[in-house]
């Protein structure tokens, strides 16, 4: 019933919002666009009858995000990675406005109250952003800074942080990776220390996506001596207080439109009632949305990687070489064949992880196991696709290029590779036992 309730509010808020105006003529996309027709994607949208996990409310959702991608976002990429940054505000507002910062965060705070696997729907359309910058700080806002906050949060903090954030009317970063601590959480070094009714927080955050623009930070920091695992809490911190010092943008390889901050705090005051759930607690509240983030993570790269092979297959048809087209090379057509079985295989998987995690599964495992395979899986398409492309393939000029750089963080962020294959080690029973 609560999700036929969503599903109908989100018909009414995405019918509303004027995103079924008709496309712009085309010329909206520019990169690769110069050399080749708009691809047709490979996997389209599944029939909504016969889709496992996705159902017509799902595919309505969808169709409507991907129509605010192409109208609102898609025209300006080529810019915004050139400038090193998306606006942020803006684009966040479109989206919140559209109801798409909430799908699946509580109607009392703005959200559309729906299951998890809305949010795995957005996360799939966002992929068909030309880069992968705006669809992670997207995700950073939504799956990575807010769901500790929608969970555990004091209603105050929730009416000050959360619904504005659902909104799009603020822009939110998560600190947790520091200098000295990325992939060993417990090991963060930065400080809150209580005095009367307020934190003193010193200290530094690395990495920090949306830094230079966000109004509010999910902080974690170390709030006493105790044992690591359990002296750590998550804290609302607006950005605007004294002492919060956004020491610089950090230049990249890839992701270029996405601004990444590194972050000093010098003497801080926040009060202690900003403190998320109970104070110790950030870290488990931390592992605990792991599950979600890399579910999403995954999803997030299949829609980038059926595109890349698609305007593969299109360039190689229409590029000769030795009196006929690359594509028809056999060993072209069947490394493409081979690759897009593999982003079905990953589909399967996440949806799957995801069909038993909306059941109340614990997914941990399957969803390592994804985020492994995603990363793993667009380094190998974006690196065998751009072999095909020849040199065009080495020029900026291409989206193919573009994800060879962008891809390549998904082996590293939220978790790195071997961080997952620990986990999946785990659950397996092999680690060394003691
Ligand atoms: C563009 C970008 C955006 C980011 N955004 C955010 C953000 O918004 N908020 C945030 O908090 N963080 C963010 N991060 C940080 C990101 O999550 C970390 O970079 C990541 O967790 C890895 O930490 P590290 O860089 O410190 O690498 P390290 O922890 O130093 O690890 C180095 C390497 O060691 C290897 N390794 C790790 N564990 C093991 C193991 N058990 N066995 C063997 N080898 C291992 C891996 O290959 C790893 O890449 C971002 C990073 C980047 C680059």
């Amino acid at each position: 019933m609560a999700l036929l309730r969503g599903a109908a509010r989100l018909r009414l808020r995405l019918c509303g919002r004027g995103l079924n105006r008709p496309r712009p003529p085309v010329g909206a996309r520019p990169l690769s666009d110069k050399v080749l027709p708009q691809p047709q994607t490979s996997s389209g949208p599944d029939p909504a009858g016969d889709h496992l996990l996705y159902t017509p409310e799902h595919f309505a959702l969808k169709e409507s995000l991907r129509k605010l991608i192409d109208q609102e976002i898609n025209p300006h990429v080529d810019q915004w990675e050139a400038d090193g940054q998306f606006p942020a505000h803006r684009i966040f507002k479109l989206l919140g406005n559209a109801g798409f910062l909430g799908v699946n965060k509580p109607v009392e705070y703005g959200g559309l109250g729906l299951d998890f696997s809305y949010s795995m729907a957005v996360s799939e359309e966002l992929g068909h952003i030309r880069c992968g910058g705006i669809p992670m700080a997207i995700g950073v806002q939504t799956d990575m800074a807010t769901p500790a906050l929608a969970r555990f949060g004091s209603e105050e903090l929730k009416q000050q942080f959360l619904r504005p954030s659902i909104a799009g009317d603020v822009v939110a970063c998560l600190g947790v990776s520091e200098v000295g601590a990325g992939s060993d959480v417990s090991s963060i070094a930065t400080k809150a220390v209580k005095d009367g009714d307020e934190y003193v927080i010193n200290g530094g955050k690395m990495w920090t996506t949306n830094g230079t623009q966000a109004d509010w930070m999910c902080l974690l920091a170390n709030t006493s001596d105790g044992p690591p695992h359990r002296n750590k809490s998550l804290i609302c911190l607006p950005m605007n207080l004294p002492g919060v010092h956004v020491a610089r943008r950090i230049d990249k390889l890839g992701m270029r439109s996405s601004d990444t901050a590194e972050v000093f705090f010098e003497d801080v005051r926040v009060p202690c009632k900003n403190v998320i759930g109970q104070e110790g607690l950030g870290f488990t509240y931390q592992m605990l949305q792991f599950q979600e983030e890399r579910l999403w993570a995954a999803a997030n790269t299949l829609a980038m990687m059926d595109n890349i092979i698609q305007e593969t297959i299109q360039y190689t048809r229409q590029r000769k070489i030795f009196k006929q087209p690359v594509l028809y090379h056999q060993s072209v057509r069947f490394r493409l064949a081979e690759l897009q079985t593999e982003v079905e295989l990953l589909r399967s998987l996440v949806h799957r992880a995801t069909a038993l995690y909306i059941r109340g599964n614990d997914v941990t495992k399957l969803a390592s196991m994804a985020k492994l395979k995603g990363g793993r899986l667009v380094r190998e398409v974006s690196d065998s696709c751009l072999q095909y492309w020849g040199g065009m393939g080495f020029t900026s000029d291409v989206l193919v290029s573009r994800f060879y750089r962008d891809g390549r963080l998904m082996s590293i962020g939220g978790g790195a590779d071997e961080v997952m294959l620990e986990i999946i080690s785990k659950y397996m029973d092999t680690l060394p036992r003691k």
